[in-house]
């Protein structure tokens, strides 16, 4: 407690850092970063049980330490300019565009600890980059440990039943479900199962980062 109200008085007093680099900016993610990043490949698009899912960036710094940020420290400016630079690098003919968006939700302890959740924001700034609709009844229902933590099958078994939908048909709408970043896709499969059911045609995955 002490610690985090620490970090509070030094992040109001201490200059803006790039959450790429931390260099000194008055930008989220400074010049030099959004330049190399500008740079990188878009990872390869990965098949799932309901769409595809699309990266805009490989999970390797800068980008790595933006999200970290974005997630961990409080940055959502980072987690914006992050979804800004995603949407951008997405736009073409690879993916079409969906009916709305839906952000993969965290559990409520998780929420609490956090106070927000990151792909909220990554969602809202596509959404609006995109003049789409964000539909916010998919929830979860239980926290799970985290995902790094656990082998591939604990990892399945381990997010089966977390997510619920509350909304009405999904009428066979097209969706992007929106998360931070994809590792083995447990999370956002078990997700877009749920989405499914509740009739919903296609769902491709919009991720800032995947790890290769
Ligand atoms: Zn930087």
């Amino acid at each position: 407690m002490l610690a985090a109200l620490a970090r509070l008085v030094l992040d109001a007093v201490a200059p803006l850092r790039c959450a790429g680099c931390d260099a000194v900016s008055d930008d989220a993610i400074c010049a030099d970063c959004a330049t190399a990043m500008g740079a990188m490949p878009l990872p390869p698009i990965r098949r799932l049980g309901h769409g595809s899912a699309f990266a805009g960036f490989e999970f390797v710094a800068p980008v790595r330490a933006a999200l970290h940020r974005g997630k961990y420290r409080g940055d959502r400016q980072a987690l914006r300019e992050l979804a800004a630079m995603t949407s951008s690098r997405l736009r073409g003919p690879r993916l079409f565009t969906p009916d709305a968006v839906v952000a993969v939700p965290l559990g409520p302890r998780r929420r609490r600890q956090r106070g927000y959740n990151q792909s909220e924001v990554l969602a809202a700034v596509i959404a609006e980059d995109r003049d789409l609709p964000v539909l916010d009844d998919l929830g979860r229902i239980r926290d799970t440990p985290p995902q790094s933590a656990r082998d591939e099958a604990t990892r399945r078994g381990n997010v089966d039943g977390a997510f619920t939908w509350t909304g009405s048909d999904l009428g066979g709408a097209y969706l992007w479900l929106i998360d931070d970043v994809l590792t083995t896709g447990a999370t956002v499969e078990a997700a877009s199962s749920v989405l499914g059911r509740a009739g919903a045609s296609l769902i491709d995955v919009v991720v800032v980062a995947a790890v290769p």
